[in-house]
C-alpha cells in the first residue's frame, strides 16, 4: 500500500493533461478537453504547453514528475516525439508520428497516433453510410496528414487509393512506403482522378481562410461519393460547398479534430468521452 492509498478520494490532486507545441495559442484542444472535464465532472486539468524545440526533451521529462498522466503532442514536435517513447503504437510508427502520450507508472512513456482513427469515427458519425471498402479513394495531399489518413483508409480496406500532390515526389515516397494500392496521380490530373472516387479527402492547407481555394473539380465523382475535408477553419469549405451542391455526402473536418482527443481522454481520465453538438459548438465558439 502506498502512501496515496491512505489519501481520501476528495484530497487527491486532480489530474493533470495537455497539449505541448510551440506555438500553442492556437490549439483548440484546450477547450475540447475541458469542455468534457466539466460535462463529466472530472476533477482535473488540461492545460496548453509551450515548449520550443530546445526545452522539449527536458520539459516532456519533468512532466510526469509534476503530476501529469500524460499530453498531446503538436506541432513541431510530432517527429521528435517518436524517437522519445519507449513503446509506439503500430499505427503511430506507420505514420512517422505521435500526438498522444502517456506517462505510465514505471516510467516509460508510451506513444500514439490518433489522427488516422480520429478520421474514420468522423466518416463514420457524419457520413454512417461510407465504407472505404466500397470503392477507390482520392487523397489530396501527401503531408502529415495524408500519412494518418492514407494508413487508416487502408486499414479499412480500401481496395485503390489514388494521391495527388503538387510536389510528386512526396507522394511517391507515400506510394513506395504504402504499397501498390496507393497510385500517385498528376496534381494538374486531380479532377479527373474523381472519376470513380468514392471517398474523396482533401489533407493539404488549401481551401483554408487566407489559403488559395483548392484547384479540383467534383464534376465526375459518383453521385454515391463522400467528400471529406481536413480544413476545419471555415467549417464548409469551398470543396464541401460544391460536394453539397452535387448532391454529394460532405463531411467537415472539425469532427476529425474531436474524435482524435478522445482515446487520449480516455487514457488520462479514466472516462471515455462522447463526441456530440454541444461539443462541436463549444470548440467553434471561440
Ligand atoms: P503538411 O505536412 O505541412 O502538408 C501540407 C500539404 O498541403 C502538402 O501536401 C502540401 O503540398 C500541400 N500544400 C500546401 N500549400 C499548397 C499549395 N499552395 N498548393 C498545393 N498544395 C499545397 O501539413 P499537415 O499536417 O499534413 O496538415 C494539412 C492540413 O490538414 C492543414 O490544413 C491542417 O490544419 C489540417 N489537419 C486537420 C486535422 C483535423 O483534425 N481536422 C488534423 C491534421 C491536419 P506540398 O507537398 O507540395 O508542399
Amino acid at each position: 500500500m502506498s502512501e496515496l492509498d491512505n489519501i481520501p478520494a476528495t484530497h487527491k490532486a486532480p489530474l493533470l493533461a495537455g497539449v505541448v507545441g510551440f506555438p500553442i495559442d492556437h490549439s483548440r484542444s484546450p477547450l475540447m478537453h475541458n469542455y468534457w472535464l466539466k460535462r463529466y465532472g472530472i476533477k482535473g486539468h488540461y492545460i496548453p504547453i509551450s515548449l520550443s524545440g530546445a526545452e522539449f526533451v527536458a520539459g516532456i521529462r519533468s512532466l510526469p514528475r509534476l503530476g501529469f498522466k500524460g499530453v498531446n503532442i503538436t506541432i513541431p514536435h510530432k517527429v521528435t516525439m517518436l524517437g522519445l517513447a519507449d513503446t509506439v503504437t503500430d499505427r503511430a510508427a506507420l505514420i512517422g508520428a505521435v500526438n498522444t502520450i502517456a506517462f505510465k507508472p514505471d516510467g516509460t512513456i508510451w506513444a500514439d497516433n490518433t489522427d488516422g482513427y480520429g478520421f474514420i469515427q468522423n466518416m463514420r458519425q457524419n457520413a454512417p453510410l461510407w465504407k472505404a471498402a466500397s470503392g477507390p479513394a482520392l487523397v489530396l495531399g501527401a503531408g502529415g496528414a495524408a500519412r494518418a489518413v492514407i494508413s487508416a483508409l487502408l486499414a479499412e480496406g480500401v481496395t485503390e487509393l489514388r494521391l495527388a500532390n503538387r510536389t510528386r515526389q512526396r507522394a511517391q515516397l507515400l506510394a513506395d512506403q504504402f504499397g501498390a494500392k496507393v497510385q500517385v496521380v498528376d496534381w494538374n490530373r486531380a479532377s479527373d482522378a474523381v472519376d470513380g472516387a468514392e471517398t474523396i479527402v482533401n489533407t493539404t492547407s488549401l481551401g483554408m481562410q487566407g489559403q488559395p481555394d483548392l484547384p479540383i473539380m467534383l464534376d465526375l465523382a459518383p453521385k454515391t461519393a463522400t467528400v471529406s475535408d481536413l480544413v476545419y477553419t471555415p467549417l464548409i469549405t469551398p470543396l464541401l460547398e460544391s460536394a453539397m451542391a452535387l448532391g454529394l455526402v460532405a463531411v467537415d473536418g472539425l469532427g476529425m479534430l474531436l474524435h482524435q482527443g478522445v482515446p487520449g481522454f480516455e487514457q488520462w481520465f479514466e472516462h471515455r468521452p462522447e463526441v456530440d453538438e454541444g461539443l462541436r459548438m463549444a470548440v467553434l465558439d471561440r
